[in-house]
């Protein structure tokens, strides 16, 4: 059983003003797996006011420092890895693989594109007589969701330290062990006192952190309801809000498409992490001829897929809680219920795994932009299959959404994928199953969010714009 009671506040690890503790579930088991102390505003106030006073020393150190951080905090986690991998394992039940793999490296990936990028970050250049500056913004208010833990904290707290704020944590208090690693990290590479500090809790203590007075900025992670709340928290205080929110993001199989490599590669990229990534593809677009081509392809993919224990060798594990399996499962009821053919999986859990938060791995076909499993963000391993008639009507069909997360096009010869790109309404499109680009920006059109996170475009988040005038 892990007991994190304590809060990370000006270099030291410090006992809550409080008594108040979240239990932490595990999601395999249905069993604690331990507690986190609960800030309360008052913890939160120390925690900022730590920040603060770090501010004005952190803020004046040079490039070359912030690098030499930025060098000992990689060199801390990769020491620690193993330990993070376990933590994420616990806490949102990732199988083996993923967590040593994607989760934890995801990590790391921010960590070390941060030091690329701030080796030639131009903090100020001269335009004229007139000199633009990029100044550190303040103190920061990170809030991060569970579901790729690492990857959120990291891909917020790099750019920050790399650009001279200080800063305030708060992780989701349904996967916040790995982040407490993360702490570690940062307390033994020798991060300065008050520049980085961390508090748990839930979303009373994410709004302490969005309203407070001196948080000069909060970058939220999560769903659309939560970043609302905290824009509507922060706004008395004017503070900058950065939203990185939900998606529900199309794959387009173009008519040129190598169908059966498009369909396979979509529908493991919706099962990973267990359907839980804000940019999984779970809309496939397929010409209306082609439906029965790709049903057949996706049957066949998904008879591979095994669900199961994380310490297994399972390609998907249970998704994270309660709460997200009860979602899930109305949600599938709810494609059911509103005529979509189920072609794979189905409500309840898979065979054998009756305890756990375990989904069946769950396709439909013949959806419809109406139906809410079209709509509405699944998060779980679900995936829908829509019908469309030409080029335009699958991009109108894509547009027709609340969120602009992400988009994947399939294409060969014939198509023209550069063309539908552009007219996608969605932050970040990718094209014949190319390699992710960490220094490319991540972030959404429409209730997806606001603002980029990642590379050069994750810095100018954390900066305010000053320009000197003829001096
Ligand atoms: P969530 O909104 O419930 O919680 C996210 C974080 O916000 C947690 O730390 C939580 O404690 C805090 N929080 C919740 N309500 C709050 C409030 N009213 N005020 C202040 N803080 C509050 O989201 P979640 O369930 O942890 O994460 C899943 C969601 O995150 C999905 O919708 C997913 O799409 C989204 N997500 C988006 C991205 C992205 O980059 N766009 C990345 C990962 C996850």
């Amino acid at each position: 059983m892990r007991a994190h009671l304590k809060f990370y506040i000006d270099g030291e690890w410090v006992s809550p003003a409080t008594v108040q503790s979240i239990d932490v579930i595990d999601p395999a088991t249905e069993q604690v797996a331990g507690q986190v102390a609960e800030a309360a505003s008052i913890d939160v106030d120390r925690a900022v006011a730590a920040a603060r006073r770090a501010f004005d020393g952190w803020s004046a150190t040079s490039r070359q420092e912030r690098l030499d951080v930025l060098e000992r905090i990689v060199a801390e986690y990769r020491r620690r890895e193993g330990d993070i991998a376990e933590a994420v394992m616990l806490e949102m039940g990732a199988p083996l693989a993923l967590a040593q793999g994607g989760q934890t490296k995801s990590g790391l990936s921010h960590l070390e594109a941060a030091i690329t990028v701030l080796k030639d970050y131009s903090f100020e250049d001269q335009r004229g007589t007139t000199r633009i500056r990029r100044e550190p913004i303040g103190v920061c208010g990170l809030i991060t969701p569970w579901n790729w833990p690492m990857n959120q904290v990291a891909c917020k707290v790099a750019p920050a330290l790399a650009t001279g704020c200080t800063m305030v944590l708060k992780p989701s208090e349904v996967a916040p062990f790995s982040a407490v690693i993360f702490a570690e990290i940062l307390d033994a590479a020798g991060v300065p006192p008050g520049v980085f500090n961390l508090v748990n809790g839930g979303a009373a203590t994410g709004a302490a952190i969005a309203s407070h007075r001196e948080v000069d900025m909060v970058s939220f992670t999560g769903s659309t309801r939560g970043g609302v709340a905290v824009a509507i928290a922060a706004a008395p205080t004017v503070k900058r809000v950065a939203q990185e929110l939900g998606g529900k993001s199309p794959i387009i199989l173009l008519p040129g498409a190598d169908f059966p490599k498009a369909a396979a590669a979509g529908l493991k990229q919706v099962l990973n992490n267990s359907g839980q990534s804000c940019n999984a593809p779970t809309r496939m677009l397929v010409p209306a001829a082609r439906m029965v081509e790709v049903v057949e392809i996706v049957r066949e993919t998904i008879a591979a897929i095994s669900v199961g224990a994380p310490a297994t060798d399972a390609t998907i594990g249970p998704v994270v809680s309660e709460t997200q399996w009860r979602r899930v499962q109305q949600l599938i009821e709810a494609g059911i219920a509103e005529g979509a053919s189920l072609v794979a999986g189905g409500p309840g859990k898979p065979d054998g795994l009756g305890t756990g938060y375990y989904v069946r791995p769950t396709v439909f076909a013949d959806v419809t932009p109406e139906m809410t499993i079209a709509r509405e963000e699944i998060f779980g391993p679900v995936l829908s299959i829509l019908a469309y008639d030409d080029v335009d009507d699958a991009v109108r069909i894509a547009n027709d959404s609340d969120y602009g997360l992400a988009a994947y096009l399939w294409s060969g010869d014939g198509d023209d994928p550069a063309a539908v790109a552009n007219r996608l309404r969605a932050g970040r499109i990718a094209v014949n199953g190319v390699a992710g680009d960490i220094l490319a920006p991540f972030g959404g059109y429409k209730m997806s969010g606001n603002g980029r996170e990642w590379g050069a475009f994750g810095f100018d988040e954390f900066v305010e714009l000053k320009a000197v005038l003829g001096g």
